[in-house]
């Protein structure tokens, strides 16, 4: 295929996948992206930021795949991600046309999409792997563990836990372990899943009767990732299968990983049981970075971003972030592209600029305003200000007007009514309806979360 015909592709499958999903923030998920190339069974998709393609991975890999052979002719059975540098190759999709109502059909399509997502919960991001993870006096001993069972999965130390604050690492590192076990051997089986994933996958089993295709699934791997194993707390049931999972694997040495934010004996309402299990393999924390570690994540992010900065204005930088490594991937992010599009350069004092501006943003108060909720919702669904509080009720913008009232609840504890006034003057009843269906819809829909989260993490970053 030409070039061409890959950009006139990709527009076709994006057409189809939109008609098949329906996701509201599909466009946020797929603006800038391009099908790079296709050789043989794999094909390779340009998307704009590394969050894009970890939600793509894990929402929307299945339908892609699906679409992209009925297009190509062929099977496409594997898909790479590439992140786009600067502004190479600006296509933008555009939705032709208005959404239409949702019929039956669709809303059948989309409970099987669903399906498949919570299927693929293994899949691993192509970015977490050794390689790309910076070692520093914080996560030394973390990563010298994860390195040492990676060369002898079952044996060295079963299980590995590691605990630290959020964006510091866990997730990335573990998944490093999995790569590193699949370069090894490819046939090995790895299995990640956020405990989260576990429990609802659990749930479901226990409904549909399908406990055994469960166990059968959690039991037939030989390296078991389990992340953010805080949320099992006060969970009986799911402590319970757990229980049984971790044994049957533990007992033929697989190997076992799982991450926390705290380590074992403070999980509150955890099982005395699995406490003394966790900890009797391998503890190791992650600390928050230093200076020098902060710069060296600095110099590492600019490269693959293709930009060049100067050594002094990325200590900068790494001087007034020092929380986690993924508010300093964040801001780096935000204050050159503030610069960019406002087209000045990166020197010393416009950066201090771009932080303070940032900083103001982002910490006036503990609380994010009502305007920066609204500011962010608008930007994540890509609608403006007066389509967020018009009076037009197309599903695009019925939705994110929905989760905007959803977050004034639950981020700042408004009333009702006055919700109703930040939307345009709407009634009470329209904003209890919106901010229920958004309470239910999140109960039932883990993509739905994911968005939630990173709408909100966008509040609080820096
Ligand atoms: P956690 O699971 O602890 O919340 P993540 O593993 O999701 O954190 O990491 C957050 C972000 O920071 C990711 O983009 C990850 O790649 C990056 N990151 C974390 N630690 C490192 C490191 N040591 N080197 C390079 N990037 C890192
Ligand atoms: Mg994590």
């Amino acid at each position: 295929m030409t070039d061409l015909d890959f950009d006139t592709t990709w527009q076709n499958v994006l057409t189809d996948i939109k008609d098949r999903s329906k996701v509201p923030s599909f466009r946020t998920w797929f603006e800038k992206s391009s099908l790079e190339n296709i050789k043989g069974e794999l094909a390779e998709i340009n998307l704009s930021s590394a969050f894009a393609i970890s939600y793509v991975q894990s929402h929307f890999e299945d339908v892609i795949k699906e679409v992209l052979s009925e297009h190509v002719g062929s099977p496409i059975k594997k898909i790479t991600y590439s992140e786009s540098k600067k502004q190479k190759k600006i296509k933008q999709f555009i939705d032709p046309d208005q959404p239409s109502l949702i019929d039956l059909a669709d809303r059948q399509r989309v409970l099987v999409v669903e399906q498949v997502k919570t299927n693929s919960s293994s899949t691993l991001n192509d970015r977490y792997t050794f390689d790309t993870f910076i070692v520093g006096n914080s996560n030394r001993l973390a990563h010298a563990a994860a390195q040492a069972v990676s060369r002898s999965i079952g044996s060295a130390y079963n299980p590995l836990y590691i605990y630290g604050g959020v964006g510091l690492g866990k997730t990335h590192l573990m998944q490093a372990v999995g790569h590193e076990v699949l370069r090894q051997d490819p046939d090995k089986k790895i299995l990640y899943v956020s405990c989260e994933v576990f429990l609802n996958e659990l749930v479901s089993a226990i409904q549909s009767g399908s406990v055994d295709r469960f166990k059968k699934k959690y039991r037939n791997v030989d390296v078991f990732l389990v992340d953010d194993i805080q949320f099992i707390a006060g969970k009986e049931t799911t402590q319970e299968e757990f229980f049984h999972t971790y044994n049957a694997l533990h007992q033929t040495n697989k190997q076992i990983i799982i991450t926390s934010d705290k380590p074992p004996q403070e999980i509150p309402q955890l099982e005395d049981r699995l406490a003394s299990r966790f900890a009797a393999g391998m503890i190791a924390d992650i600390q928050p970075p230093d200076l020098e570690m902060r710069e060296a994540i600095l110099q590492r992010k600019c490269i693959e971003q293709g930009k060049e900065i100067n050594p002094k204005l990325i200590r900068l930088i790494a001087e007034r972030v020092d929380s986690n490594i993924r508010e300093l991937e964040g801001a780096l992010l935000t204050v050159i592209t503030d610069l960019e599009v406002n087209n000045q350069e990166l020197n010393h004092d416009n950066i201090q600029q771009a932080l303070n501006r940032l900083v103001q943003t982002r910490r006036k108060s503990d609380r994010p305003s009502v305007s920066l909720i609204k500011d962010i919702v608008c930007e994540f669904y890509r609608i403006n200000h007066e389509e967020i509080i018009s009076a037009r009720r197309n599903k695009e913008l019925v939705f994110p007007r929905q989760i905007f009232m959803f977050l004034l609840k639950t981020e700042l504890s408004m009333s009702f009514p006055n919700i109703g006034k930040e939307v345009g003057g709407r009634d009470h009843t329209t904003v209890m309806y919106g901010v229920d269906k958004i309470f239910k819809e999140l109960k039932k829909n883990s993509g739905l979360r994911d968005e939630v989260k990173e709408i909100k993490s966008r509040f609080y970053r820096i």
